[in-house]
C-alpha cells in the first residue's frame, strides 16, 4: 500500500476512507444512535448551576460551556494566496477557548466527570435529576466526594479538563502523564491540587498505567481514553451546538451546501465523537477528515491497515515524536476505530513546522492564540479542491465536485486557550 509508505517514511499523505457510506440523520450506529448525544447534551444542561457557581468565567453563559464559531477571512485569502484554493467559506470552531479546559476536551472530559459524580451521588440517594444542581457546590458534596479517586493518563489537556473539574468537585485526582505533556500543563494542574505522576515513556504506557493503579483501589474510578463511552457521546455534543451556530449565521448544511470539518486528531476520541454527531444530524452533507502529525498517524494507520488498536506507529518503525503534544498519540482507539469505519472521510498528515506556521498566521492575521496541535486541521484546505489529490475524486464520488462553491469548511482549533504567553 502506498499509504503505509507514506506512513512510514514520515511523508505528508491523504488516505480516503474506502467504507465511508450513505447514513441518514438519527440512524443508528453499531447500536449507539441521537440518544446517547441527547443524553450527554441533557447532562451537561443540569450541571449548569453547578458550573456556574464553580467556575465563575461562565456565569456570564449561566454554565454554559461553549466557544466561538468564527469567520476567518483574512486567514482564508492567506492560505489561498499560498496555493490553496478554497472556493466556500471557512470558519474556525475556537474549542481552543472553551472555558474551564482551554480545549476541545472540555467537551469529553467534563461530560465524564460529571457523569461519574451524578452516578455516585444519586447511588447515594444525595441526588436526583429533577433537582437544581446547584446544591452540588457544597461542603456537604465536596466531602462525599472527597471519598473517591479519579484517574486518568494524559498528554496534558484531558489531564486540565478532569483534574479541575473533578477537583473542585472535591474529588482526589491522580493525573498520569507522558512526557510529551507540556510543563505548564503540569504545573497549572498542581496549583489545582491535583497530584501529577510523570512517565518516561509514551500515552500508552502512561494509560497502561493509570489503569493498574486505579484497579487496585475499588474507590477509584479510571478515565480511559482508548474505551470511554462517555467521553465519545461528551464529544458529539459539539455538533448540536454547531448546528445551532451555523442557523444563527444563515448557513444552510444540504445537498448542494455541504460541510467539511478538518478534526485534529490523537486517540481519536474527539474527532471521532464529533463525527459521530455531525453525521447524526446531518447525514451524508457533512464530510468529516481527521489530521495527524507525520509522527503520529495512529488513527490513520489503524484505519488504513484495518488493525485499529492492534497496530502502533512504532510497528511501523516512527517514533511518535511530535511537537504537538495533543496529538502525540502511537495507538487509536479500538472503539473509535470502529465507529469511524461508516463515519469518516479520511484523513491527512501533516509536519509539524506547517503546523507552526499556520498557528503564527492565525495569531498575526486573526488575533487568536492556539496551541500547535490545534493548527493541524489547515492542511484540509489545500487539498480539498486541488485537481491533483485523491480529494478529487472524492468531490466526484460524493456527488459535490459542482457545489464547492456553496460549501462551509470548518477548521478545528482544538486546543491552547490556557497556554502562557511565553
Ligand atoms: C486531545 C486533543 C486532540 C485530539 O483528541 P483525541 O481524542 O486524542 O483524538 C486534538 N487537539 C488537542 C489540542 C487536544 O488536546
Amino acid at each position: 500500500m502506498d499509504i503505509l509508505d507514506d506512513l512510514r517514511n514520515g511523508e505528508e499523505t491523504v488516505w480516503l476512507n474506502p467504507d465511508r457510506r450513505h447514513v441518514v440523520p438519527r440512524e443508528k450506529i453499531d447500536g449507539y444512535g441521537f440518544a446517547r448525544m441527547k443524553a450527554a447534551q441533557m447532562r451537561f444542561m443540569r450541571f449548569m448551576p453547578w458550573v456556574e457557581k464553580a467556575f465563575p468565567e461562565t456565569a456570564a453563559r449561566k454554565g454554559v460551556i461553549e466557544s466561538g464559531l468564527l469567520e476567518i477571512t483574512n486567514m482564508k485569502d492567506r492560505m489561498n494566496a499560498e496555493g490553496a484554493g478554497v472556493t466556500g467559506r471557512v470558519l474556525l470552531k475556537d474549542d481552543a477557548h472553551l472555558p474551564i479546559a482551554g480545549s476541545v476536551k472540555a467537551r469529553g472530559g467534563i461530560h465524564e466527570v460529571l457523569a461519574i459524580a451524578e452516578k455516585t451521588a444519586q447511588n447515594a440517594d444525595m441526588l436526583w435529576p429533577t433537582e437544581n444542581y446547584g446544591k452540588v457546590y457544597s461542603d456537604a458534596f465536596r466531602e462525599f466526594y472527597s471519598r473517591y479517586t479519579i484517574q486518568v493518563g494524559s498528554t496534558g489537556n484531558l489531564g486540565i479538563s478532569i483534574g479541575r473539574t473533578a477537583a473542585r468537585l472535591g474529588f482526589k485526582v491522580t493525573v498520569h502523564m507522558s512526557s510529551d505533556a507540556k510543563e505548564w500543563k503540569k504545573e497549572l494542574l498542581r496549583s489545582e491540587g491535583v497530584t501529577v505522576v510523570e512517565y518516561e515513556g509514551d500515552y500508552s504506557e502512561a494509560v497502561a498505567n493509570g489503569r493498574k493503579q486505579s484497579e487496585m483501589d475499588e474507590n477509584s474510578f479510571f478515565i480511559d481514553d482508548e474505551n470511554s463511552e462517555d467521553l465519545f457521546f461528551g464529544y458529539s455534543t459539539a455538533a448540536m451546538r454547531v448546528s445551532v451556530q451555523l442557523r444563527k449565521m444563515n448557513i444552510p448544511v444540504d445537498s448542494k451546501h455541504p460541510l467539511f470539518l478538518y478534526l485534529p486528531c490523537g486517540v481519536g476520541g474527539a474527532p471521532g465523537g464529533i463525527t459521530f454527531g455531525f453525521r447524526q444530524l446531518y447525514g451524508d452533507n457533512v464530510h468529516c477528515f481527521f489530521a495527524e502529525p507525520v509522527q503520529a498517524p495512529c488513527l490513520t494507520l489503524g484505519m488504513a491497515t484495518g488493525k485499529g488498536a492492534d497496530i502502533c506507529v512504532q510497528d511501523i518503525g516512527l517514533d511518535g515524536r511530535t511537537n504537538a503534544d495533543g496529538l502525540a498519540v502511537g495507538r487509536p482507539s479500538g472503539f473509535v476505530c470502529r465507529m469511524m469505519k461508516p463515519l469518516m472521510s479520511g484523513s491527512f498528515t501533516v509536519f509539524d513546522e506547517r503546523m507552526a506556521d499556520w498557528q503564527e498566521k492565525l495569531r498575526e492575521l486573526e488575533g487568536i492564540s492556539v496551541e500547535l496541535s490545534a493548527c493541524a486541521g489547515f492542511r484540509g484546505l489545500f487539498e480539498v479542491e486541488n485537481e491533483g489529490t485523491a480529494f478529487a475524486d472524492y468531490l466526484r464520488r460524493e456527488k459535490v465536485a459542482e457545489t464547492m462553491e456553496q460549501a462551509t469548511h470548518i477548521v478545528w482549533a482544538t486546543g491552547g486557550g490556557l497556554m502562557p504567553d511565553a
